[in-house]
């Protein structure tokens, strides 16, 4: 009788713990089931959601490769962002009496205003704008169109009317920047920037810089004192063989940085005939 009732005891209890572990698995499936929900709720979750299925990619471009790639979003043209006009009422209230003051010699027929896009030192797309010598306007152009090619980072090309035509202002801001009807500094003698002809660059970190005869230091801008030395490593250093001073040398430019006594780290110009 007892031993009966033992048995009894027994199988009651394994049917217990049966049924217990049968509703603990349901209960675990369930949840799984939720939870794999939620995800495709939340793309956030679950980015591979977000990509289109392989089946609509390959049907869309029959590619013989076995692994379908997410569809590339087409990039925006930047060439159209490369554009000249000449001198217009509009941009000639903008210079006049500052970059293009009373008695400059150049007719405003000789210059030209250029539209450009290039990357600033945020690595984002900025625009920009030029005036230079016609004479080298589809240069310009096309220069910067190629130091946006490889992404070369400008930080401002605004007019140096913005600085009021004030060039060292203008480079303790970091401006690149061409045109402007003044002399080469503590000369008479007219700059090639008068008519256009020369094109700075990131012209804090590229300065104006020699020794002048009673051996004091000509440092421009004045706040570059920390890109005196070329031996530093910076990215925003111009240099010899480098992808700036090549591009600029294939369209027939030369290199301040390349003369013997100033160096001009900034300055590319160019003679014409
Ligand atoms: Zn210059």
């Amino acid at each position: 009788m007892l031993k009966k009732m033992l048995y009894i005891f027994i199988f009651t209890l394994l049917g217990a713990a049966l049924i217990f572990s049968v509703v603990m698995m349901i209960k675990f499936f369930n949840e799984a089931a939720e939870e794999e929900k939620d995800n495709m709720k939340n793309p956030m979750l679950n980015p591979v959601n977000e990509t289109p299925s392989p089946s609509l990619t390959e049907a869309a471009t029959p590619s013989p490769s076995p692994s379908p790639s997410p569809t590339p979003v087409p990039e925006k043209n930047y060439e159209e962002e490369f554009y000249m006009t000449e001198i217009t009422d509009e941009i000639f209230e903008r210079i006049k009496g500052k970059s293009y003051p009373e008695g400059a010699t150049i007719s405003l027929d000789d210059l030209r205003w250029c539209h450009v896009v290039h990357y600033g030192f945020d690595g984002e797309i900025h625009e920009g704008e030029i005036i230079v010598n016609k004479a080298i306007a589809d240069d310009t152009l096309e220069i910067f169109k190629e130091l946006f090619d490889i992404k070369y980072e400008i930080e401002k090309i605004r007019l140096i009317d913005e600085y009021g035509a004030d060039d060292e202002k203008s480079m303790e801001d970091n401006n690149s920047s061409s045109f402007c009807y003044r002399t080469i500094a503590e000369t008479t003698v007219l700059s090639n920037h008068a008519l256009g002809l020369a094109i700075d660059i990131n012209t804090l970190y590229n300065p104006y810089v020699y020794t002048r005869k009673d051996g004091t230091l000509f440092l421009q801008p004045e706040n570059a004192t920390d890109y005196v030395d070329r031996e530093k490593e910076n990215p925003h250093f111009i240099k010899n063989g480098d992808p700036c001073y090549n591009i600029f040398i294939a369209h027939g430019f030369t290199w301040g940085g390349d003369w013997n006594t100033k160096k001009d780290y900034q300055h590319f110009e160019k003679s014409i005939d």
